[in-house]
């Protein structure tokens, strides 16, 4: 073999404690290596051209880069070495940036370590073969789940690109937080005339199809050919005949139930549709709070449905589609602030979350957009808003930021001296964090125009005083002074988390979650909207805390990632998967159990039962190669002799 290694500088960054040019010059003497050198940038153009060259004068049939991590660069010197005519898996690279420069300072020591990284990649590379790519074809559709604002603007991009979009919301209507919203920073206009288009678009869209009141029971398969097994919940209404009218909620007699569409502070039938602009219109049956389901008598819904829509009998159903790419766009949930004793558990009524309050001051709410203290209907004179309830909390496990609520409260502080030019907002924040374009602006107006009072200092009790208001109780960090402020109505900016459910559906797609549930992007910087698997794309606040523009923006960013895989009509597979050495596999099947993407069957050669591996479907994890009792399954690229070669090299320095 003919080997040519480059030891990359990396700037600062490796030169700084490895001496480069003489971990080259070691290498020159290793088995096979014919020429080595030590750019200052590896990476870069000329670094690249540099590398084609030596191939081509030396006649290299195989290279090492010792660099940075692989994660980043070892496509790109893939494509480099391939460029000149070799196989991209004659190419090996060692890490002595991550795992020499950068955690330690002795040059020596460095220089020695970076010296017997080179060696293994060396020895690995010897014992290397080519691997070529299969081409196999994709199916162009896409699966979106979650329609809030990231997931209809993924929905819509992609149809518009001319790719039929399947959409699954878990909830009876499209919309998300945003349709539940009032009016939106940074410009305050209204949520729904800027949502409501939007979602009507995916209504009548011909490329999408939607399922709501629908999650997701099962994914299998792979980039380019993913099937997805879909439950659609019972809704006790048929809804191709339901039209929306609303006469059945009129009459339904079970008038206890929770309104969750209105955030608790409404109660709404057993029979509901969510909200008037809801897409789609169809009434939904909530089976806990319905007579006729709970075993007792009514079916009141039933005799005035003009369309005889109603079907107590239904039961969940299921549909299979077949998608090429998936974007997530689940969103999130607000935590549970009850949590909180010294805000009161969530006992008294006229203390609030910041959702609520927007269906409050919304004018399809519940009161028609006249903000009233829960308890009495009465308009309230003095509101508080306590912000960074349950956000950079580490006493209840979540230090994480929120993201958006020093906006939105600047907003909702805003909003009530609009709708009651008489009251006073007061806003307890730890610090206001404002960087968006003209965000430090709109707090200021809140502040400067509207009147509101900022205190920096986090309240510590709220409880009724007894005359009908709410004592806060609250530090002035500022002033250094204890704060006592009488309210008739406070409003929790209540920290999110990863939506209900999101670990699970995290698990089925097998893409990464943070500590906190929150989907894990591939890469932080350079790969923000790709997960860990490919073709699974993700798309707003279940990423992790955004705004209403970031969510829109990373939402067209997955559609254009799902574009840009469906340009080609074949997708090449990854030739790094696992092999089975037929003599030596004795039917056991322990690694089709064990393979997390159902990538082994079994099949039958000369009479005898053999592990056959989908070549496909294998994503080369190297569980079953783990496995196997009998060592019948082979890694490419990774197999027992390429690393006992390495393990070997390693004992002999
Ligand atoms: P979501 O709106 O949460 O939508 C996610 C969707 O996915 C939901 O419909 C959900 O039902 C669905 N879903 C979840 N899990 C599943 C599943 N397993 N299967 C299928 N479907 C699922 N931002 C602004 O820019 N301006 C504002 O004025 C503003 N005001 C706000 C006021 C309040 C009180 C709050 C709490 C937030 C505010 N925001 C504002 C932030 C805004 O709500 C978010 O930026 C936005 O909603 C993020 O959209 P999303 O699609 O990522 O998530
Ligand atoms: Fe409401 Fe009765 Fe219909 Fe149940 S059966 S949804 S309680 S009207
Ligand atoms: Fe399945 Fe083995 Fe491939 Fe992993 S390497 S995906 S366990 S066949």
């Amino acid at each position: 073999m003919r080997i040519g290694v480059f030891v990359c500088h990396c700037g600062s960054n490796i030169g700084g404690t490895v001496d480069c040019a003489q971990v080259a010059a070691q290498a020159a003497l290793y088995p096979d290596v014919v020429y080595a050198t030590d750019p200052m940038y590896t990476c870069a153009e000329p670094g690249q051209a540099a590398i084609e060259a030596a191939i081509h004068e030396h006649q290299l049939d195989g290279v090492v880069v010792a660099s940075c991590s692989p994660r980043m660069h070892e496509p790109t010197f893939r494509k480099t070495v391939e460029r000149a005519g070799l196989n991209p898996y004659m190419f090996e690279m060692a890490n002595i940036r991550e795992h020499v420069s950068w955690i330690g300072r002795d040059i020596a020591a460095n220089t020695h370590k970076a010296a017997e990284l080179v060696r293994l990649a060396v020895e690995k590379l010897r014992q290397n073969s080519p691997l070529r790519s299969q081409e196999f074809p994709i199916t162009r559709r896409v699966l979106i789940i979650g329609g809030g604002v990231a997931g209809i603007q993924a929905a819509l991009d992609c149809a518009e690109g001319g790719i039929p979009v399947v959409l699954v919301e878990r909830e009876a209507t499209i919309g998300g937080k945003m349709a539940k919203l009032d009016k939106t920073f940074p410009t305050v206009d209204c949520s729904a005339c800027i949502l409501g288009p939007k979602m009507v678009d995916v209504a009548q869209h011909p490329k999408i199809s939607l399922y709501a009141h629908a999650e997701i029971e099962e994914i299998s398969g792979y980039v380019g050919n993913f099937t997805v097994k879909i439950r659609k919940r019972a809704t006790y209404v048929d809804w191709d005949k339901c039209t929306g009218c609303g006469t059945c909620t009129e009459k339904c007699p079970s008038k206890t139930s929770y309104d969750h569409f209105n955030e608790g502070i409404a109660k709404t039938t057993a029979i509901t549709i969510a909200f008037p602009q809801a897409i789609p219109k169809k009434a939904v049956i909530n089976k806990d709070f319905c007579r006729q389901l709970s075993g007792k008598k009514c079916g009141v819904c039933a005799k005035v449905c003009p369309t005889q829509a109603i079907d107590f009998a239904m039961e969940d159903t299921f549909v299979t589609e077949n998608v090429g790419s998936i974007v997530v766009a689940t969103g999130y949930d607000l935590m549970d602030w009850t949590v909180y004793g010294q805000y009161g558990h969530g006992r008294y009524p006229d203390v609030i979350t910041s959702l609520a309050y927007e269906r409050l001051m919304n004018a399809s709410g519940p009161t028609q957009g006249h903000i009233v203290r829960p308890s009495d209907g009465k308009e309230p004179k003095s509101v508080v808003f306590v912000q960074c309830v349950g956000s950079r909390d580490p006493a209840i496990g979540r230090p994480y930021c929120s993201g958006f609520c020093c906006m939105y409260t600047a907003k909702q502080a805003i909003l009530t001296k609009d709708h009651l030019p008489d009251s006073q907002s007061y806003v307890f924040y730890m610090d206001i964090r404002a960087p968006g374009k003209m965000y430090d602006e709109f707090t200021r107006r809140a502040q400067e125009e509207y009147g509101t009072q900022y205190i920096r200092g986090r309240v510590s009790q709220i409880f009724p005083d007894g005359l009908g208001q709410m004592t806060v109780l609250g530090m002035d960090t500022l002033l250094g002074r204890p704060v006592e402020i009488k309210a008739d109505l406070v409003v929790l900016a209540v920290g999110i988390e990863a939506s209900k459910g999101a670990r699970e559906l995290a698990e089925k797609l097998r893409i990464s979650y943070d500590a906190y549930g929150f989907f894990l992007e591939s890469h932080v910087k350079l790969k923000p909207v790709e997960t860990n698997t490919a073709g699974v794309f993700l798309a707003g606040v279940c990423q992790g805390a955004k705004d209403i523009p970031a969510s829109v923006a990373q939402g067209s960013a997955a559609a254009a990632k799902v574009l840009t895989l469906f340009a080609k009509e074949t997708l090449a597979s990854n030739p790094q998967i696992a092999q089975v050495v037929l003599k030596r596999c004795i039917g056991c099947g322990k690694c089709l159990r064990c393979c997390p993407y159902g990538a082994i069957k079994s099949s039958q050669v000369r009479g005898e039962e053999k592990a056959e591996v989908i070549a496909t479907m294998c994503q080369g994890c190297g569980l079953c190669t783990a496995t196997c009792p009998q060592g019948a399954i082979q890694l490419a690229h990774a197999t027992d002799n390429q690393i006992l070669a390495e393990v070997d090299t390693l004992c002999q320095l």
